[in-house]
C-alpha cells in the first residue's frame, strides 16, 4: 500500500470506529476512549502481579522465570502483556476477532502505548504476528495488525510500520496440541519479509498463549540478523491455567445474545 493509501484507510478506520466511545462489552457511553464502561471494568484483570522476568506472563510461585523460559530455547528477549486473558478483556479479543469488531483494535493499542511507554520500550520497528493467507481470507483482516497500525499511529511511528514477517504456512491453535506437537507445528511457518538488519524490532499480537509465536517469529528475525525482539501483546494466558478452545468459549458465552455493538 502506498503511503496515502494507508493514512486513507486509516481515517476510513476512525470513521468506523465509533466503538472507541462505548464499551466493548455492554455497549454503555464511555468517556475516556479505554473501552470498558465503570461496571464492566471490575471484570478487567491487569497482568500486574507477579511475572515472569523474560516473557512477562503471570507466574505463581518463588521461580522468575516461567516453565516455558526455564526449560525451552527462548529467542525474544523479553516480552509485555498488559492484561491477564481472562473475564472481559478475553470477551472483548474474541469479539476483535470472531465478531468482526476490528476497530476494536483502537482501543487496545492505547493500552499497548502505556505499556511501551512504562517500560520505555526502545526499538526500530514495529511488526505484528503474521496470519496465513487462507486466515486473513476468512476473517479479512488481522488484528495484529490493526493493533500495530494504530499504536504506530498513536506515537507518530508510521515509518516503523512494517511486515517484517509471514505466515506461509497454515497451522493449528497451539492450545489444542500436545507439547511434542506444539513444537512441530510452528517450524517452517514463518519466513522473513523484511530488512531487519540491526535492527531492535518490537513484534506486536493481541493474545500470548504459549508463547511460541512469538518465539518463531523472533526466530526468524534474529536468524535475519535483529540484534533485539520485543514482544507486546494485549493480553497473556496465566501459566498453568487451562483453557477451553477460543472459538468454542466465544460461541458458548455468545449464542443468542446480542450484543449492543454488532
Ligand atoms: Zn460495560
Ligand atoms: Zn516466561
Amino acid at each position: 500500500m502506498t503511503k496515502i493509501s494507508i493514512k486513507l484507510s486509516r481515517a476510513l478506520s476512525h470513521v468506523f470506529a465509533p466503538t472507541k466511545f462505548r464499551c466493548m462489552i455492554c455497549g454503555a457511553d464511555v468517556f475516556d476512549g479505554l473501552g470498558f464502561c465503570s461496571h464492566c471494568k471490575r471484570d478487567v484483570v491487569f497482568n500486574n502481579g507477579k511475572t515472569c522476568l523474560r516473557c512477562g506472563v503471570g507466574i505463581d510461585g518463588a521461580e522468575d522465570y516461567c516453565t516455558n523460559c526455564a526449560f525451552d530455547k527462548i529467542y525474544f528477549d523479553r516480552a509485555y502483556s498488559v492484561f491477564s486473558y481472562e473475564g472481559a478483556v478475553r470477551q472483548a479479543i474474541l469479539q476483535m476477532k470472531f465478531a468482526n469488531m476490528g476497530s476494536y483494535a483502537a482501543v487496545f493499542a492505547e493500552y499497548l502505548v502505556f505499556m511501551a511507554q512504562k517500560h520505555n520500550l526502545q526499538y526500530d520497528a514495529v511488526t505484528f504476528a503474521p496470519m496465513s493467507a487462507q486466515s486473513l481470507k476468512k476473517r479479512r483482516y488481522n488484528q495484529a495488525q490493526l493493533l500495530a497500525r494504530h499504536f504506530c499511529d498513536i506515537l507518530d511511528q508510521d515509518d516503523m510500520l512494517c511486515q517484517a514477517v509471514t505466515k506461509v504456512k497454515e497451522t493449528s491453535p497451539q492450545e489444542q496440541l500436545d507439547k511434542a506437537q506444539r513444537k512441530t507445528n510452528l517450524v517452517g511457518a514463518y519466513k522473513i519479509n523484511a530488512d531487519v538488519k540491526g535492527k531492535r524490532v518490537l513484534v506486536i499480537d493481541d493474545v500470548k498463549t504459549t508463547g511460541a509465536t512469538l518465539n518463531e517469529c523472533a526466530k526468524v528475525l534474529k536468524r535475519a540478523g535483529a540484534v533485539q525482539v520485543i514482544g507486546l501483546t494485549v493480553a497473556a494466558r496465566k501459566e498453568n491455567v487451562m483453557y477451553d478452545g477460543d472459538e468454542e468459549y466465544y460461541v458458548r458465552h455468545n449464542s443468542g445474545k446480542s450484543n449492543k455493538n454488532i
